[in-house]
């Protein structure tokens, strides 16, 4: 971090930054030119607020040159890293393909579609018990309900189960039944719930808000990683823009520039972004070619009845055409599905 001093900054004022700092355990280097000085920080400067510095009268401004999360930044740990979720591994040289329906519906539904994926080649099984909705009319989930029908699905076809939480209060309900805890959109920084995901031993896959940053994005997976949980997937699906065509405009830049700032795995969920079933399969493809580590895509059997994000959902053997293109191309990237 570098303070550059105002002009009219005097030599007591310059030295007493310098003082409090050091005693914070920094190391403090002074430049001092012809008209303005220079304070150079050495240190981890994470918990330092730049704004309060700024405040001081005789400071004309303050400059991060490093970035503002740790845990998270590749700098601090060059390898990517491998998370082990049962037998799986995200981040490694398999492609983590999670697919299934937007909400659970019933035990004859889930099942019927975790057995078609899995066919076809997924290594995990989502499915929301407790949705989100735009609307407070719209279907809410089965809760409880839906949590022991993904339970029974795994059983079953023994995909491990991605679901979301929504409330700090549903975190340890949702820790007995789920292998990954998927933090939605419109949570990304609901703090409270990043700390309480943080404190429990469960991979979390946090999914970028819609309007936020790629920064914004990481200093949540830093909130995570901070109480101690370092499992953390981070997941673009699509960003709010002007263009009203596709629901969200996916950024397939946001993939590369993920894995350059952090060694965290990224996947990309292609039905959120696209909003309609038939651009899933060519920017699934297009996020694999540019290096993500695994996708997320509904699937339903009957998208006209589905009672979440019909619209946007793959019928099995469309997902099953998919899946095939995935595999060409995820050779050339190295990675196998
Ligand atoms: C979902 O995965 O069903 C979902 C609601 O996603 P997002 O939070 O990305 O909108
Ligand atoms: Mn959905």
């Amino acid at each position: 971090m570098v303070i550059v001093m105002k002009a009219n900054a005097k030599e007591n004022q310059i030295m007493s930054i310098k003082k409090k700092l050091e005693e914070l355990g920094f190391m403090v280097h002074v430049s001092k030119g012809e008209n303005q000085c220079v304070l150079g920080l050495v240190g981890d400067t994470t918990t330092i607020n730049e704004n309060q510095i700024e405040a001081i009268e005789c400071v004309d401004k303050v400059m991060r040159v490093q970035a503002p999360y740790k845990r998270g930044n590749r700098l601090f740990h060059p390898d990517d890293s491998i998370i082990k979720v049962d037998e799986l591994t995200i981040g490694g040289k398999e492609l983590a393909i999670i697919a299934g329906p937007c909400a659970v519906e019933s035990e004859e539904q889930l099942i019927h579609i975790a057995k078609d994926v899995k066919r076809a080649g997924a290594n995990f099984l989502r499915g929301g018990a407790y949705k989100p909705r735009t609307s407070p009319y719209s279907f809410q989930g089965m809760e409880e309900e839906g949590l022991k029908i993904l339970l029974e699905a795994k059983k079953i076809t023994g995909l491990p189960i991605v679901t979301e939480v929504m409330s700090v209060e549903l975190v340890d309900k949702i820790c007995q039944y789920a292998d990954v805890l998927q933090i939605g959109a419109r949570n990304m920084q609901n703090f409270d719930l990043l700390k309480e995901v943080g404190r429990c031993n469960k991979t979390v896959l946090l999914k970028r808000g819609m309007s936020a940053t790629i920064e914004e994005l990481l200093m949540s997976a830093e909130y995570i990683m901070s109480e101690g949980n370092e499992k953390v997937v981070l997941c673009e699906r699509g960003i709010r823009t002007f263009e009203t065509f596709t629901r969200n405009t996916l950024d397939l830049s946001a993939i590369p520039v993920l894995k350059k700032l952090s060694h965290l795995p990224v996947i990309v969920d292609p039905s959120h972004a696209a909003g309609k079933w038939w651009l899933i399969e060519p920017l699934a493809k297009a996020a694999i070619a540019v290096g993500a580590d695994g996708l997320e895509i509904e699937v339903h059997y009957d998208p006209a009845n589905a009672l979440s994000d019909g619209p946007q959902s793959l019928k099995p053997k469309k997902f099953e055409a998919l899946m095939d293109s995935i595999r060409v191309i995820a050779k050339t990237q190295n990675k196998i599905v």
